[in-house]
């Protein structure tokens, strides 16, 4: 039998989408592709906006996969608009770890190693309506949320259509952001 219609996730570290077979347990999933991947379940983004298509092994204990782990802050979700822009985001940012961990590169969340791990923070502007300096600092980057819409982008001056290697918007202050070289 094929795979439940729908249901497709993508096994962290793999870098694969597969239908997914209904495992012994409630909740759990085997990869049609891979099925010696073992029991596996979704990540618990996977109904928030986030979308997480994204599996894990069924006995660890995080609820979230490798890149949603990455996240320090998400966007202020009580704002409508912020719903589709975190859900460009996230898809941006499983793009770059499902990059990282196909050239061997290990993906470690700042919650694991502070000095050497990797963390993001999706953020607006904050009581007095500054938007947060985008950037990186030690592993730590900040993304103004707003810069996931593609006219907001325009109107700064970038020109990046990856938001995974993108700029601070001035021409001025410019600089690139690449994680794989956090
Ligand atoms: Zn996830």
């Amino acid at each position: 039998m094929p795979g439940l219609l729908g249901n497709a996730g993508l096994s962290a570290g793999k870098s694969r989408l597969s239908s997914l077979q209904p495992g012994p347990q409630p909740d759990t999933w085997l990869l049609d592709a891979e099925p010696e991947a073992g029991l596996l379940r979704r990540c618990a983004n996977l109904d928030s906006p986030a979308a997480c298509n994204w599996l894990l092994p069924a006995d660890d204990h995080n609820a979230l996969c490798m890149a949603c782990s990455l996240n320090h802050t998400i966007p202020d979700l009580t704002i409508t608009e912020n719903h589709e822009r975190w859900r460009k985001v996230e898809t941006a940012k499983r793009r770059l770890v499902a990059q990282l961990v196909s050239l061997g590169l290990q993906v470690i969340p700042k919650t694991v190693d502070e000095d050497t791990g990797l963390a993001f923070d999706f953020i607006g502007v904050d009581l007095e309506g500054q938007a947060p300096t985008t950037g990186h600092a030690n592993g730590l980057i900040t993304l103004d949320i707003k810069e996931a819409d593609d006219a907001h982008r325009e109107k700064s001056g970038c020109r990046c259509t990856n938001l995974t290697a993108r700029c601070s918007g001035t021409s001025a202050t410019r600089s690139v952001i690449t994680t794989g070289t956090a």
